[in-house]
């Protein structure tokens, strides 16, 4: 099936024919549609799989449909366990985004940099905010962060978050975010801790595992 079918948007088609992305990977090809529909989704997949692509894609899309105006708010909050992970994320969003009538602000945070100039670049304006679970814990604690408006929350890798004392923090996490979001979850492995998460962060998720 070509990205065509998946109900993207023609900015994003070019912008993935430009990459070279000719054809969606079995997750993506499960995956996009299901975003777009706005579904909560727990996804086993492993590195490789085109997992980041599938769940920046059609928020991309759904970002492109939203009249948003004012002053950046976070609207989508992706959490990684790695620098590299946050990086490719950062640098996805801004290739496929490329082409949009209002390009989206995108804000890697990771650790090892000044948190006082991270949360300035994030209250400059940011729509959204891809972080290293133990940096993005550390800003939180600063109090200085709306989330309230958030409409995306991705776990990308998340199996690999559980060892920096992510699980212990959720519940400060989940108090910050708005209630009316949409919840994205990829995990390599699914042990029980990982399902607790899931059970805590989900509503009804549709399981897709290629
Ligand atoms: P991921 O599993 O998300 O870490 O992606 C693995 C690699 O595959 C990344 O370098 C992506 O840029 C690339 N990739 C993802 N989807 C596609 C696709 N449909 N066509 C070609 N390359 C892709």
């Amino acid at each position: 099936m070509p990205f065509s079918k998946l109900g993207l948007s023609q900015n994003i088609l070019q912008a993935l024919k430009q990459n070279g992305f000719t054809k969606p990977t079995p997750i993506q090809e499960r995956v996009i549609p299901l975003v777009l529909e706005r579904h909560d989704i727990m996804a086993k997949a492993q590195t490789g799989s085109g997992k980041s692509a599938s769940f920046i894609l059609p928020i991309l899309e759904l970002l492109s449909r939203d009249s948003y105006e004012g002053k950046a708010k976070i609207k989508v909050l992706v959490l990684t366990p790695t620098r590299e992970l946050t990086q490719q994320i950062v640098e996805a969003f801004n290739t496929f985004g490329a082409f949009m009538s209002k390009k989206p602000k995108v804000v890697g945070v990771i650790g090892g940099e000044g948190i006082g100039e991270q949360l300035f670049n994030i209250q400059k304006g940011c729509d959204i905010l891809v972080a290293t679970s133990g940096r993005f814990l550390d800003i939180l604690s600063k109090k200085q962060m709306i989330l309230s408006h958030v409409d995306f929350f991705v776990l990308d890798e998340a199996d690999k978050m559980l060892d920096f004392g992510f699980a212990e923090e959720l519940e400060l996490i989940l108090e910050a975010l708005g209630q009316k979001r949409q919840n994205l979850l990829f995990s390599a492995t699914y042990p029980p801790k990982m399902l607790f998460i899931a059970s805590k962060i989900m509503q009804n998720p549709i399981e897709v595992s290629v």
